[in-house]
């Protein structure tokens, strides 16, 4: 039913010059100089994205806020436009459509919002609501419509249709909001549905209700969910499968049951091991892996999860910007850190491009030479090993680090996974 391709999803960073110098200023401050940050910055949300989904079917894009699901959710229903890479839905290519074009294939797919409050207009009744989109894609009398909104209403559990149909969103609770947007999205029986996180901003009581009541509709009309969320448990309960979503990459798919029995990608493990499981006796849920998810202006060099990745390869894509970071680890150690600051400089004293770190120095090269050496020495493995040189020339130390060896997604027990470990 849909088939997305190689998907990509830019955005052209908008900021005005005083927001473009504070930014370069921080990122100096906290991570040494770079000279690659690009003239027009670009968040790489979406890059290069690939998955199937078979009618009927339910498929989890699963991940941490900001990795893209919800973006490559919205592309796939054109409400954003795609950069590069295919959507065919029903054999129809939508990356290449025209609005006009669009119009037509809108009604077969729809999507349930996070947010039922914002989702309806707060001065729209229910059943105006519900039936709008009735009127504008399907042309029917008002009774006709009003009738199809009453069983539709039936069929989320909005009950009786008589009495709430000219109540106000304001009226009603946020569970039952969020049915109404439900049957908003049904009334037009679509094919697809795109559910983005439609029980996250839910009170724990009605959530379990909201998901059955998504599987109940799925069964009766053989619905087919892309189902995005950043909540495992939830993926567990309500996916076939499951898509793994990190810095605008898939790392992991496979059946839902076979990657919480044995996750295999690093990513996938510790998002699982940092799931809490309310069992006495059950070991405690792990934190996430250190750092902060990277920037998707700069994504790292080769793997992107390598800067956090607890088994990274020397050949996961080591660069110059790592070596900062690892000068900027050791000033949290006063000790280390008052080393630092004499033998080797601050970390803002390096400018990281690409697979190169360097930091001029006259007339002390061979000392900042022996430093680096020393420091590295003591560097995290993989960091370590990844260095192919330590250069030093025209009044300058360099360290150069390898190619990181390529990564593209590969069969590994019944899944998909894209990992250099397999
Ligand atoms: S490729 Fe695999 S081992 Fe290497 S950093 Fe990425 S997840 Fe870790």
């Amino acid at each position: 039913m849909l088939d997305v391709r190689d998907l990509q999803v830019h955005f052209p960073v908008k900021m005005s010059a005083i927001q473009a110098v504070g930014r370069a200023l921080v990122r100096q401050i906290r991570r040494g100089r770079t000279d690659e940050t690009p003239v027009r910055p670009v968040v790489h949300a979406v890059d290069g994205v690939s998955f199937a989904l078979g009618p009927g079917e339910i498929l989890g894009l699963v991940g941490e806020s900001g990795c893209g699901k919800t973006t490559t959710a919205r592309a796939v229903l054109r409400l954003l436009a795609p950069t590069s890479g295919r959507i065919l839905f029903e054999g129809t290519d939508l990356a290449s459509l025209s609005e006009e074009a669009m119009r037509g294939i809108r009604p077969r797919m729809q999507i349930v919002f996070q947010d039922p409050h914002a989702a309806l207009n707060p001065a729209m009744t229910i059943g105006q609501a519900i039936q709008d989109p009735l009127l504008i894609h399907r042309e029917v009398a008002a009774a006709e419509a009003k009738e199809a909104t009453f069983r539709v209403m039936e069929e989320v559990g909005l009950s009786p249709p008589e009495d709430l149909f000219d109540k106000y969103p304001a009226d009603l609770s946020g569970g039952q909001k969020q049915r109404a947007v439900i049957a908003r999205a049904i009334i037009l029986r679509p094919s697809l549905i795109v559910a983005d996180e439609p029980v996250a901003m839910l009170d724990m009581s009605v959530r379990a209700r909201i998901l059955e009541l998504l599987l109940d509709l799925k069964a009766r009309h053989g619905l087919t969910y892309l189902f995005i969320t950043h909540d495992l448990a939830t993926a567990k309960f309500v996916c076939d499968r499951i898509a793994i979503m990190y810095l605008g990459r898939i790392v992991e798919t496979g059946p839902a049951a076979e990657i919480f029995r044995e996750p295999k990608h690093p990513y996938t493990k510790a998002l699982i091991a940092a799931v809490p499981v309310p069992e006495p006796g059950r070991p405690r849920a792990q934190a996430l892996p250190r750092g902060e998810v990277p920037d998707a202006i700069r994504p790292p060099r080769g793997c992107r999860f390598h800067p956090r990745c607890p088994v990274a390869l020397p050949t996961c894509g080591w660069e110059g910007r790592d070596f900062v970071d690892y000068l900027e680890d050791r000033r949290l150690n006063p000790e280390t850190a008052r080393v630092d600051e004499t033998r080797i400089g601050r970390p803002t004293a390096w400018t990281a491009s690409g697979l190169v770190v360097h930091r001029a120095a006259r007339p002390d090269l061979a000392k900042l030479e022996e430093a680096v050496r020393s420091v590295l020495a003591l560097a995290p493995a993989p960091l370590r090993e990844a260095v192919t040189e330590i250069d030093v020339s025209a009044g300058e130390v360099a360290v150069r680090f390898r190619e990181p060896e390529p990564l593209e997604p590969r069969p590994v027990a019944g899944r998909s996974v894209e990992c250099l470990l397999y």
